[in-house]
């Protein structure tokens, strides 16, 4: 099967992560919980990850919280940063992990950036919102449907310049761009494991300039007298048992992608996503390209989206149709009547597979 869906989760994972894992479900019983040596091996592996994770984004290891997944840590990010019925400046490319967040707290969500593949548009709405004043912003690094690289670097230091607290989504980011958290000065930023850090499902990260306020309350191994949840980091957001094998596979896929070099992992993606859109185009197809785009690309061809995606499965080619999960993304370009076909690209993507998808498009017409 030619794997194109690495947005929606990395496959197949690597042996190294299997590995590791595998050892941890041997050797680890429950970290911070005893002093013997299943629990301290336990503890050790877990710590390893969050200094591994912090020295790859510019943190430090108490400031990693480990979640069950992206969603998670946009959550705890999201019910920390933005009241009830608060101003919540977010781009035209969210995901329905901050949109539907932002909803349920009643907020009221500022819309800027509305042109794909356009950073000088989203600057500019960006800083013509923060100027009207909003309460908080949370915004994505690159869009799941169009792989659309936003200039988070510029967005961050107009947060910054206008002091209002922030939280990237670099679901689809990480591990394959830089994710500065020291540089950019975020509160939070959230991000999957199980995507381009390579890791297990079940796996994310929450990188917090400060204790964010808790989803789930329980014990923490630490301050057990007390009925309050620690107000330090990671203890005051990582309530109940972690989950140490998926723990350790996500530090063996995060080293994976420091030896593989996030500069050849883009570069790599983005030659073959230009390779892909030329060919797209060639057959006549609606393709959404643009120069700061990731190994992310949609496009739209004559006959229904499902239908297509279908035709393509049963040719053994794994792509995703539809909404993405983000209905504002689509509503923002224009595609939210048809939806999109998605093809995205990872570590396992070879030239020939890619080669082989463009011979299979054909049939889409
Ligand atoms: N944000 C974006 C931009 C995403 O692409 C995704 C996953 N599709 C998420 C958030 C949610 O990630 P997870 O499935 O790990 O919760």
């Amino acid at each position: 099967m030619i794997y194109l869906d690495h947005a929606a989760t990395s496959f197949p994972k690597l042996p190294t992560v299997k590995e590791a894992m595998d050892r941890a479900l041997a050797r680890c019983a429950n970290p911070g919980r005893g002093g013997h040596k299943p629990a301290m091996t336990a503890a050790e592996t877990v710590f390893s990850c969050r200094e591994t994770a912090a020295e790859f984004c510019r943190c430090s290891p108490e400031q990693v919280v480990f979640t069950a997944n992206c969603t998670h840590g946009l959550n705890l990010a999201i019910h920390t940063l933005v009241r009830p019925g608060g101003r919540v400046l977010i781009s035209g490319f969210e995901h329905n992990a901050v949109t539907r967040p932002l909803h349920g707290l009643k907020a009221e969500p500022v819309v800027a950036g509305s042109v794909l593949f356009d950073p000088a548009n989203a600057l500019e709405q960006f800083e013509a919102a923060l100027k009207r004043g909003v309460d908080a912003a949370v915004f994505a690094h690159v869009s799941n449907v169009f792989g659309y690289i936003l200039p988070v670097d510029e967005m961050a230091a107009l947060c910054r310049k206008y002091r209002v607290p922030f939280a990237v989504d670099a679901a689809q980011s990480a591990g394959v761009l830089p994710v500065d958290f020291s540089g950019w000065g975020a509160d939070f930023i959230a991000m999957p494991g199980h995507k381009g850090l390579l890791g297990p499902t079940g796996t994310g990260l929450l990188l917090c300039a400060r204790t964010p306020k808790p989803l789930l309350s329980g014990g923490t191994g630490s301050q057990s007298l007390e009925q309050e949840m620690p107000d330090f980091l990671p203890d005051g957001a990582e309530a109940g048992t972690l989950n140490v094998p998926g723990i350790a596979g996500l530090e063996a896929g995060i080293r994976h992608v420091k030896q593989s070099g996030l500069k050849t992992i883009a570069a790599r993606e983005q030659a073959l996503i230009k390779n892909c859109a030329a060919g797209l185009k060639a057959l006549g197809f609606q393709v959404f390209s643009g120069p700061n785009q990731t190994g992310v690309l949609s496009f739209v061809p004559p006959m229904d989206c499902q239908q297509a995606a279908d035709l393509l499965a049963s040719r053994g080619i794994a792509v995703r149709a539809g909404l993405h999960c983000a209905p504002l993304a689509h509503r923002t370009a224009g595609t939210l009547e048809t939806g999109t076909v998605r093809i995205s690209l990872g570590h396992s993507t070879k030239n020939h597979q890619i080669a082989y998808f463009l011979q299979n498009a054909r049939f889409l017409r």
